[in-house]
């Protein structure tokens, strides 16, 4: 177990069974990162350990849970159909555990994979840390001490102490030498950097990642139904929940795509997923094919179409094909066309996976 600052601790599974079968006298909270939140997990792993709890409450991603105990942890509410969790994945697990239930332990599922979601479980975990050390000292553990707890505490220490990430990291370094998060959660942290150390599922860092997010499971061969999709704006009752949650005075500057044959909205200004313009791997061979006209350099950049999230009414993303043509919902009138191994935009970038509306297709108007 290691002093990172006053009042946190970062371990392995280890120094964990032993605060929690022995008692301790510095640590009074545990935040327990592992593939499983049960408390079982420390005796499948040594069979001696009989750790006694009781269980305070149960937070799943969509909000529900179960709670035995009127006392509330400032509870996150994460918008499911923006995150990258389903409504009946757990988010977290809180109870009173070890000799004679005197520590508080919090419990979040996460496995040590490149490809492991750690965004959305981020700031449950930031603020129980935050909690912890008014009350007493947290010890922060996942099994070996090296990946995941690192990940979260250098999360803690770039928002508690407004650090980029490589500082952070390195702050922890002069603690504890080892530790080192795999390379999928550094990418995640750095998000979490330029989304200003919080997670904005508004935010184009935060669905450029839901999209990444949404490729691998296309990939893995996960079906891709509508609760994954984004809601249809196109829809009268799924736009006025939109435009609800935008009206923090935002509503009048809120802007639509329709189709422009049949007039019917087909994404709004929420949806599109931005790029910057001529920047990606295979740019290369556009600019040559552009190089001979200097006068119009704007122009190169010029991205002819607008990438959005795959939305409810696009059919043939449902039905699972990789590629395929995107037509209205309305007038089937032919609007643009995705692919899950990515699409060239005509700047060069490269989006993937990319949900492509033509600009010639379609017209932007406000509500
Ligand atoms: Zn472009
Ligand atoms: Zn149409």
């Amino acid at each position: 177990m290691h002093l990172v600052r006053e009042n946190l601790f970062i371990g392995n599974i280890g120094d964990a069974a032993e605060v929690l079968q022995n008692g301790s006298d510095e640590v009074t909270h545990i935040l327990s990162v592992l593939s499983s939140a049960s408390i079982s997990f420390f005796s499948d792993w040594r069979s001696s350990l009989i750790i006694p709890t009781k269980e305070i409450k149960k937070v799943f991603a969509g909000g529900s849970g179960s709670t035995a105990d009127s006392e509330d942890v400032g509870l996150t509410l994460i918008d499911v159909s923006k995150s990258c969790l389903s409504a009946e994945k757990l988010l977290y697990l809180l109870e009173y555990a070890g000799k004679d239930l005197k520590l508080v332990r919090m419990a979040v599922p996460i496995r040590d994979m490149e490809s492991e979601d750690l965004l959305d479980y981020l700031e449950p975990c930031l603020d129980f840390i935050e909690k912890s050390r008014k009350e007493g000292s947290v010890l922060v553990h996942c099994f070996a001490g090296v990946s995941r707890s690192a990940a979260i505490i250098t999360a803690y220490l770039m928002r508690s102490e407004h650090l980029s990430q490589e500082d952070a990291l390195e702050s922890l370094k002069q603690c504890c030498e080892f530790v080192c998060p795999n390379d999928g959660f550094l990418e995640q942290l750095k998000m979490f950097e330029e989304m200003g150390f919080k997670v904005d599922r508004d935010s184009n860092v935060y669905k450029r990642f839901r999209l990444k997010v949404l490729g691998d499971w296309y990939n893995r061969g996960e079906k891709i139904d509508s609760s994954k999709l984004a809601p249809d704006p196109g829809l009268p009752t799924e736009l006025s929940s939109e435009v609800k949650t935008l009206q923090n005075g935002q509503t009048d500057h809120m802007l639509v795509y329709r189709c422009k044959k049949c007039r019917r909205i087909v994404a709004s200004q929420a949806n599109v997923v931005g790029h910057v313009p001529g920047e990606g791997e295979s740019s290369f061979e556009w600019h040559k094919r552009r190089s001979g006209n200097p006068f119009n350099r704007d122009d190169e950049y010029e991205c002819s179409s607008v990438f959005v999230e795959p939305l409810r009414w696009m059919k043939s993303v449902e039905e699972g094909a990789m590629e395929g043509k995107l037509s209205c919902a309305h007038c089937d009138a032919r609007l643009g066309y995705f692919n899950w191994s990515g699409i060239q935009c005509s700047c060069g970038s490269w989006i993937t996976p990319a949900f492509q509306l033509h600009k010639s297709r379609i017209d932007i108007s406000s509500i």
